[in-house]
């Protein structure tokens, strides 16, 4: 499918990937809904979509995706009538050993990394199946390896490749493809919103460079192509797939 004129919800909207993705569907000619939590910086993607595209359509939900996935879904339909694409980008990361870490920490994170994804998917699926659209879910490549000290956000990203898979076959005999993309380590506030210093994320940068085979840390811009590729008819024989998008990482092992 062209992009221009689908229906695309991009979660997670307000920051990083999630912009970059929203500002990329709007360049398409799609119609956005974009959908955050932190309006200041709802209304900076909405700027950085018009400037892309002075004709595109939005509409903006200010909502949490973990309480609001029915609103959210609602909403696109009155507004657009339709929808074609759920991109589901929000999400979050904590860190800490498992001697340390408490129940809380775990019911956060799979909160806002899965449960909300299986809701937003519930209640998206009805209307994709009648556009013949497609979900693409943003993961990590946290999904695909293992990491010390990021047990939860591992499991919850592993779980999402597995509900990506899983839909994906639910999905199937309806004609609505499902698929994953899996950044590496990408620029956006995700790590400083982990607690790390200004000084402790620029090292970690640094490091990274040693982790990523091609030597470098990623733009949100790269996950978004992806994510378009996924979302439009490019891609018409994928689903199921999980992709890393993260310069060769998942494939390092060190030694
Ligand atoms: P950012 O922190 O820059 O953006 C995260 C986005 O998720 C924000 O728009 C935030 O909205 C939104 N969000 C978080 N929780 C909620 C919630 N409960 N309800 C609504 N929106 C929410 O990080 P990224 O852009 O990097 O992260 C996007 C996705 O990419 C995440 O799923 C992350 O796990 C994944 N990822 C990121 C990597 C990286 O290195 N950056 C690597 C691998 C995966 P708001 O600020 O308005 O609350």
């Amino acid at each position: 499918m062209s992009l221009a004129g689908k229906v695309v919800i991009v979660t997670g909207a307000s920051s990083g990937i999630g912009a970059s993705a929203a500002e990329s569907f709007a360049k398409q000619g799609s119609k956005v809904v974009i959908v955050g939590r932190n309006e200041a910086n709802l209304k900076a993607t909405e700027a950085a979509c018009k400037a892309a595209n002075s004709k595109v359509e939005l509409l903006v939900i200010a909502a949490d995706v973990t309480t609001n996935a029915e609103k959210i879904i609602n909403s696109t339909i009155e507004r657009f009538g339709q929808l074609d694409v759920l991109v589901n980008n929000a999400g979050v990361g904590e860190m800490g050993s498992i001697l340390d870490i408490d129940v809380d920490q775990f019911d956060r994170i799979m909160n806002i990394n899965v449960r909300s994804v299986f809701l937003l998917t519930k209640y998206a699926a009805p209307h994709l199946i009648k556009t013949q659209g497609n979900i693409v879910n943003v993961s990590s490549v946290a999904g695909l390896r293992s990491f010390p000290g990021a047990s939860v956000y591992c499991t919850s990203k592993a779980a999402l490749d597995q509900f990506t898979r899983c839909i994906a076959l639910d999905l199937a005999p309806k004609n609505v493809r499902v698929n994953a993309v899996n950044p590496g380590v990408i620029v956006t506030e995700f790590h400083k919103r982990l607690g790390m210093s200004a000084e402790d994320y620029a090292k970690y940068l640094e490091h990274s460079k040693s982790t990523h085979a091609l030597g470098r840390v990623g733009e949100p811009k790269e996950v978004a192509d992806a994510i378009l590729y996924f979302a439009s008819d490019s891609s018409s024989f994928i689903t199921g797939a999980t992709l890393p998008i993260d310069g060769g990482k998942h494939a390092m092992c060190p030694r």
